[in-house]
């Protein structure tokens, strides 16, 4: 009976508590701009045209064996070719050790487990601010966090200076977590130059660069695109690490599909390094879920299906780069003093909008407004059916 007495309640989730408490408000203005997931025009969840034809091609046609331990290997051959390029010679010299995920969270806590088994004393860095699952992640694998510059509230762009001061004083051979592109929360993402900066400086450093690429497609529409971080570090010779994630692009959120992939030295090593990663999800999960799998390598393993997702993925971008403008032009028309040149700079599923806690709290008590405290406003919860009563209200708390 006295087992659980010490037990007290966990402190909630700051992303997941903004969606209980939009629940339960009971106005019919209420918004929620807090849920990291896509919505339509009229805020409804999202199911794409080609996952509704993969389920109809795949119906009644798999059995329900395990999968092998690494997972569908037709699945994490479609996903490293997103990632590393259709041609890689990565993937060509078998230079890549993959596994499918439990999503990008499982993909990443996977390589924390990882990092902490073949490297128990090292540390990881991890950019101000991240996805805030980030911290428990690496918490929970017992790897002890640093933290580096990112974001200059100032100008509500990239701390470039700062960032690349960090990378140089870092002692040698530390991990580095970046986002390959859609920063969350921020929405800043480096350029083009300034990866090449970046990779560069690591290099030198002889860092080791984990990239985290939950939103690939959503940042400009186009996959291809939104990897060319990933693609400036492979040109540069590093070894890497990467997770990926179908919940966002593919909209599978709940299916948990995702992949873990480190670049290794040679296919010896490469080997190696896929049967440990195995050997820690054994006594964890065992092997990874059947279905999201099938549902990813069914679309991305036929022709027209693929190109049927690609024109999908650029839709849900386009969606939420219309809400940018349309979010910036009703404030300006307010005659808002304030800029937000930022909301359109940014890029991905989020904005962060340089709102304080306290004026989150006004939008909220005041205008059944939803979103984290930190000022992150989901794009994708924005309409054309909300967005003038958005603007109105941010306009009402920062006058
Ligand atoms: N990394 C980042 C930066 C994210 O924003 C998310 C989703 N919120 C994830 C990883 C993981 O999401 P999932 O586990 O659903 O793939």
């Amino acid at each position: 009976s006295s087992w659980w007495r010490n037990v007290e309640p966990a402190a909630k989730d700051p992303i997941l508590g903004v969606t209980e408490a939009f629940l339960a408000d009971p106005s019919p203005d209420k918004v929620n701009v807090g849920v990291g997931a896509y919505r339509d025009d009229n805020g409804k969840p999202v199911v794409l045209e080609c996952v509704r034809e993969a389920e109809r091609r795949i119906a009644g046609t798999a059995n329900m064996e395990y999968l092998p331990m690494g997972g569908s290997v037709k699945m994490v051959e479609e996903t490293l070719k997103l990632a590393y390029g259709d041609n890689s010679e990565f993937i060509k010299d078998k230079r890549i050790a993959a596994v499918q995920s439990l999503s990008g969270t499982g993909a990443c806590r996977l390589f924390a487990d990882f990092q902490k088994r073949f490297h128990p004393d090292s540390q990881i860095y991890i950019p101000v601010p991240t996805w805030s699952n980030h911290h428990n992640i690496w918490r929970d694998a017992h790897v002890t966090q640093r933290t580096f510059h990112y974001y200059h509230p100032g100008t509500k762009g990239l701390d470039f200076a700062a960032l690349m001061d960090d990378i140089k004083n870092a002692p040698n051979g530390s991990f580095f977590l970046l986002h390959a592109c859609a920063h969350n929360p921020t929405g800043v993402d480096p350029s083009e130059e300034q990866w090449k900066e970046i990779s560069y400086q690591i290099k030198a450093k002889g860092h080791f660069p984990f990239f985290d690429m939950a939103y690939q497609g959503f940042a400009s529409g186009d996959p291809e695109r939104d990897a060319k971080a990933i693609r400036i570090f492979l040109k540069d010779g590093h070894l890497l690490g990467l997770a990926q994630s179908y919940a966002k692009n593919m909209g599978l959120y709940g299916q948990r599909v995702g992949c873990l992939s480190v670049l290794c030295e040679d296919e010896k090593q490469a080997v190696a390094v896929k049967s440990q990663l195995q050997q820690l999800a054994r006594p964890m999960y065992s092997n990874p879920p059947v279905h999201g799998a099938l549902i990813v390598s069914t679309i991305l393993g036929d022709a027209e299906l693929k190109k049927l997702w690609l024109k999908e993925v650029q839709g849900m971008a386009d969606r939420i780069i219309g809400m940018r403008t349309a979010l910036r032009e009703n404030l300006e028309k307010l005659g808002s003093p304030l800029s937000w040149k930022h909301i359109t700079n940014q890029i991905g599923m989020f904005c962060y909008s340089g709102l304080t806690p306290e004026q989150v709290d006004r939008l909220t008590d005041e205008y059944h407004i939803y979103m984290t405290r930190n000022g992150r406003i989901s794009m994708a919860g924005v309409t054309t059916g909300n967005v003038g009563y958005l603007a109105n209200a941010i306009q009402e708390v920062t006058k």
